[in-house]
C-alpha cells in the first residue's frame, strides 16, 4: 500500500492541493478580508482630503482589496505545508513570500519550486517523484513502459507514447507497482 500513496501524491489534483492549506491560513484569510473592510468602510472615509468616493466604488475597492489579501493568506499557508515535502525551506519561503512585493515571491516560489520528494517503500531513500526506480535499491516506485521507459498509467494495456504492449514486460509495470 505504500506504492499505492506514492502514486496518488504524484496525482496531485487541485482539490486535493487545497487540503494542503491549514486552518491558520484560512482564520488569516478572514482576519485580513475583515481589516480590509474596516480599512476601506470605517478608516479612509474619514480622511477628509479628498470628496468620499461613490458607494459603488468604494464597494468595488473594498471587496477587491479584501479577496486579494485573502488568497496571499491562503497561498503563504499553501506555501508552508507545500514547500516541505519537496525538500523546500518553509521558513525561507514564506519570508519570501511576505517580503516581495505584489506577490512576486509567490511567483518564484512556484518558478523554482522542486518535485514532491517521498520515500522508497523499500529502502527508505528519499525519491523525487518524477523517479520510476529508486537510486539506491532499483525498487520500480511509479509504472512505466519496458520499452521507452516513460511513465504509463497503473491501469494502461499499452504504452501511450510508444504503443508496446505493458503485459509483454518482464515484470508488467503494473502488476510490479501494486505489489
Ligand atoms: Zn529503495
Ligand atoms: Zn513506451
Amino acid at each position: 500500500m505504500a506504492t499505492r500513496s506514492l502514486h496518488e501524491e504524484q496525482a496531485t489534483t487541485f482539490s486535493s492541493e487545497l487540503k494542503l492549506i491549514p486552518r491558520w491560513s484560512i482564520a488569516a484569510a478572514i482576519f485580513a478580508f475583515a481589516v480590509m473592510q474596516y480599512l476601506f468602510w470605517v478608516v479612509f472615509p474619514q480622511g477628509r482630503h479628498h470628496p468620499p468616493a461613490p458607494f459603488g466604488l468604494r464597494l468595488y475597492f473594498a471587496l477587491s482589496w479584501g479577496a486579494l489579501a485573502s488568497l496571499y493568506m491562503l497561498m503563504v499557508g499553501y506555501v508552508s505545508k507545500d514547500s516541505p515535502r519537496r525538500g523546500m525551506s518553509a521558513r525561507v519561503w514564506i519570508v519570501v513570500c511576505l517580503v516581495m512585493p505584489g506577490g512576486i515571491g509567490a511567483v518564484l516560489y512556484f518558478l523554482l519550486r522542486q518535485p514532491i520528494i517521498s520515500l522508497c517503500p523499500a529502502c527508505g531513500t528519499p525519491v523525487q517523484s518524477e523517479y520510476h526506480f529508486c537510486p539506491q535499491c532499483a525498487y520500480q516506485v511509479s509504472a512505466s513502459c519496458g520499452n521507452c521507459y516513460r511513465s504509463v498509467r497503473i491501469t494502461d494495456l499499452f504504452c501511450v507514447h510508444c504503443g508496446h504492449d505493458l503485459a509483454s514486460d518482464n515484470r508488467p509495470a503494473r502488476l510490479h507497482a501494486f505489489r
